[in-house]
């Protein structure tokens, strides 16, 4: 028998009376439980709730088989939709990437940090959810510093952003003969970006509209695809983004 603490990312009805669940686990990673006849049971069974997990080892197509669990804390509501839709991104966010098993306590802390924090947030959750991306790509080793020009290495506020991904100044922007690789960035942009590190203190102040909500997204994930060598697309995301 194997106890582990995890959150249910995802919750899918399996047969007449079982359920899988995907799970993020503070010493496993992401793993997948089988609940076996637990649609039948008086014992709910619920997404976005941590619960500490009886298991056993799994047989059959590596599926952990669900023996007892017990509630630790509800992280499944928010104080709006919009809060809500930010947390569901951070959940596909961490089920989607690939998680070493050495940093699986890590991983886990984020996420269980980002959902309780989020339930103190009525307005622009996707600040958060940005800061989370940052941090993720920190202890993914990607160094995403988003307040230094890649060009000059000076502590500045970036103006415009490569098609790779490298974020530089107005003076280098000025010296380059050929930009047409490069985008500029919006005004929005550029102070969301200088202030992410802190951007907690600055939720109420910051007005987002839709044109830059989809260029910082598309500008995080673009960042990650030239980096990480593969796209990351979140469903969630695109959702979140209706808020704005
Ligand atoms: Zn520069």
């Amino acid at each position: 028998m194997i106890k582990t603490t995890g959150i249910i990312t995802e919750l899918i009805p399996y047969s007449e009376s079982s359920y899988i669940a995907k799970v993020i686990t503070y010493d496993k990673a992401q793993i997948s439980i089988i609940a076996k006849g637990w649609r039948k049971k008086n014992e709910p069974i619920l997404r976005f709730f941590e619960y500490d997990f009886c298991l056993s080892e799994p047989k059959e197509e590596g599926l952990y088989i669900l023996k007892e669990l017990c509630v630790i804390k509800d992280f499944s509501s928010y104080p709006n939709s919009s809060t809500w839709a930010a947390a569901e991104a951070g959940m596909e966010l961490i089920n989607k990437i690939i998680i070493p098993l050495s940093e699986a306590k890590d991983y886990y802390t984020l996420l269980r940090e980002y959902l309780g924090y989020l339930q103190k947030v009525s307005k622009n959750g996707i600040l958060i959810f940005w800061r989370m991306l940052l941090r993720i790509f920190k202890m993914m080793g990607i160094n995403f510093d988003p307040e230094l020009c890649d060009r000059c290495q000076c502590l500045t506020s970036p103006v415009a952003m490569g098609h790779n991904g490298d974020l530089i100044c107005q003076n280098c922007l000025q010296e380059m003969f050929d930009t047409h690789e490069y985008r500029t960035l919006s005004s929005t942009a550029q102070r969301v970006l200088t202030l992410l590190p802190q951007i907690g203190n600055y939720l109420e102040t910051i007005k987002l509209d839709r044109a830059v909500t989809e260029e910082l997204n598309n500008l995080f994930l673009d960042y990650y695809s030239s980096h990480n060598k593969q796209t990351l697309k979140l469903k969630s995301l695109s959702v979140l983004s209706q808020f704005y």
